[in-house]
């Protein structure tokens, strides 16, 4: 059943690599030992670790292996960052920045220091998704402790120009955060050329197994050191105790590798497939229009209105195809996504808007076959409310 619907929801998860999968098995059997075990055991299952530590390190260009904390995954590592950051700087302000359209493992947190008593500042984006320079630098106070500028946004897959940002910060002082969770290993990621000093990464977006992820902690960090959130043994340098997870941090490694050995040639077919996608679409439907900035975007990623067609029946009509909705899922209602909101989009414009995410499975022959498949639901859907 599974293998006649086409995937393309690349953006919400990833199959796993065989290659990563291969890589990972040994550790989930032969190799199963704690690393925090002084036996011979334990010592093959750090080097384990600590190699992928060092792989990943070196393929987001940080200067020491130290750098890299492993966590569940970003939705931790976002959270580490922010509260951490906020315990262990309190003193030195109450400020936060961050962005309407970041991802709700950024926003939530930022709300909860709200709730602690901290100011948060939410800046806007213009109509592509991009936030402006100067409303950044406008925004800064004194008491600003961390700007969180999320790199590739998950719903409409703008880019933001983190490096141009985090230098209006590093100038001031000002500790920088990026959820690099979309970015790490679709485009070009380096935390040295984009001078943060944190940033979240996770290896299900990239082919790896759920459930990993890690937050890069740049040692320039003032006391090298932010708060924990969880309080246990001493693992990872105290930021994150807990027993390692060996085979996923070693999956984790292994599936960045293989998205930076192959970044170039996956970049240029899939912004091939995407644009085949979209002008299959708009040769069958008008009123196709795309969300975000139209060439700053990942490069699989597509989100699109289609006018007069809610994007619920859409889906509803095509379980062949596994999209997304552009909506977030509150209580069994569809709202309209705060993000498209966010960007000036309107409401029922919102509501028509899916979410293509093409990833390294995905053939030309399958994009092809699900932008028929959803031109064709799309006119029914149309041709139904016109009768009525
Ligand atoms: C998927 C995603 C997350 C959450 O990552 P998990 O590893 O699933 O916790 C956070 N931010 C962005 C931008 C994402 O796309």
């Amino acid at each position: 059943m599974s293998h006649q619907v086409i995937y393309l929801d690349n953006n919400a998860t990833t199959r796993m690599d065989p290659r990563v999968l291969e890589a990972m098995l040994p550790y989930l059997t032969e190799y199963f030992a704690n690393p925090g075990s002084a036996h011979v055991l334990g010592a093959r299952a750090r080097k384990a670790v600590e190699d992928a530590r060092e792989t990943i390190a070196s393929l987001v260009g940080a200067s020491h292996p130290s750098e890299i904390i492993f966590t569940s995954g970003a939705t931790e590592a976002d959270n580490l960052a922010i509260k951490g950051v906020a315990d262990a700087c309190a003193e030195a302000g109450d400020h936060v920045i961050t962005l309407t359209t970041e991802h709700p493992a950024v926003l939530e947190p930022c709300r909860r220091l709200e709730r602690e008593g901290f100011r948060v500042t939410y800046l806007g984006v213009d109509w592509h998704g991009l936030v402006s320079a100067e409303d950044l630098e406008s925004a800064l106070t004194a008491d600003t402790i961390l700007v969180s500028v999320m790199h590739a946004n998950n719903e409409i897959g703008v880019v933001q120009d983190v490096g141009a940002l985090a230098a209006i910060c590093k100038e001031r002082g000002i500790l920088f955060h990026t959820d690099a969770a979309q970015a790490a290993g679709k485009i070009p990621f380096n935390v040295a050329t984009l001078g943060v000093d944190l940033a979240s990464i996770t290896a299900h977006k990239i082919y790896g197994p759920k459930g990993i992820g890690a937050l890069y902690v740049g040692h320039g960090l003032p006391g090298h050191r932010i708060r924990p959130l969880l309080d246990g043994g001493g693992q990872e340098l105290g930021m994150r105790p807990g027993t390692l997870n060996v085979p996923a941090i070693v999956g984790f490694a292994k599936a960045l590798e293989l998205c930076i050995e192959e970044l170039e040639e996956e970049t240029q077919r899939l912004t091939k497939l995407r644009e085949a996608f979209l002008s299959f679409l708009r040769q069958r439907v008008d009123g196709v229009q795309l969300n975000g900035h139209p060439v700053r975007r990942l490069p699989g990623h597509l989100s699109l209105s289609i006018e007069g067609v809610e994007a619920r029946a859409l889906m509803e009509a095509l379980p062949d195809v596994a999209l997304s909705a552009g909506a977030a899922c509150h209580a069994g209602t569809l709202m309209p996504s705060p993000v498209l909101l966010a960007l000036g989009i309107p409401p029922d414009r919102a509501s028509s808007t899916i979410r293509v995410g093409i990833g390294r499975f995905n053939t030309a022959a399958e994009v092809e076959r699900a932008a028929d498949r959803i031109a064709q639901e799309a006119l029914r859907i149309r041709g139904r409310r016109s009768a009525c």
